[in-house]
């Protein structure tokens, strides 16, 4: 996290801020996470290195220029055009050129990339989409939020051949994941 310049990632008027443990706005009603949940969702990965992973939310593109600092092989996922723009400009600035990045909707995954070893989720969505438990491999992980506003858990889902393990890694306070398999409409 040290390698990663955080003030590059918020608006220029926020820059002061950029230090801080705390979210930050990033437009379009998005918001940057805190260092501190960056952290903790990452570690919750359990990366040794070499791991696949698809990320949904690219948002600012802070966290995917931390996984892209613990993987050679990221994709990320955002439904808002002009966030992605952006996170593509600022990433291939600072040397993530081969990280991907879609514009899409996310609650479906990347089918044609799956399998995925790890799957981060930085949206909270009513229920675990099942699209991105089908594309998690054998063994790989989930970490997402789930559950309605005001009353959020981190998971942790780990696909163990064909059942799940689910571990609840505490509170925690993300915005909603529009889309088929996330909030739709709103709701
Ligand atoms: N990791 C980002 C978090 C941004 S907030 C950061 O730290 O900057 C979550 C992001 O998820 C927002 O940018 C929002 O537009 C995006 N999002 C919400 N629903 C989505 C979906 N279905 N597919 C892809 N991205 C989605």
């Amino acid at each position: 996290m040290t390698r990663v310049p955080r003030h590059l990632f918020v608006p220029e008027v926020l820059r002061h801020k950029a230090y801080l443990d705390a979210p930050l706005p990033i437009g379009f009603g998005q918001t940057i996470s805190q260092p501190y949940t960056v952290a903790l969702m990452t570690e919750a990965l359990e990366l040794r290195g070499g791991e696949k992973i698809l990320e949904v939310g690219t948002g600012s593109g802070y966290q995917t220029a931390i996984l892209a600092e613990l993987s050679q092989r990221v994709f990320s996922i955002e439904r808002i055009p002009e966030l992605a723009r952006r996170a593509r400009k600022l990433l291939d600035r600072l040397g993530y050129g081969w990280v991907l990045i879609r514009v899409g909707d996310g609650s479906r995954g990347w089918p044609e990339e799956a399998p995925f070893d790890r799957i981060l989720v930085t949206a909270y969505a009513p229920r675990i989409p099942p699209a991105l438990l089908d594309q998690l491999a054998v063994g790989g992980k989930i970490v997402l939020p789930i559950g309605r506003e005001g009353e959020q858990r981190l998971l942790r889902i780990t696909r163990l051949g064909d059942s799940i393990r689910q571990e609840d890694l505490g509170p925690c306070k993300f915005v909603k994941l529009l889309g088929e398999e996330g909030w739709q409409g709103g709701r």
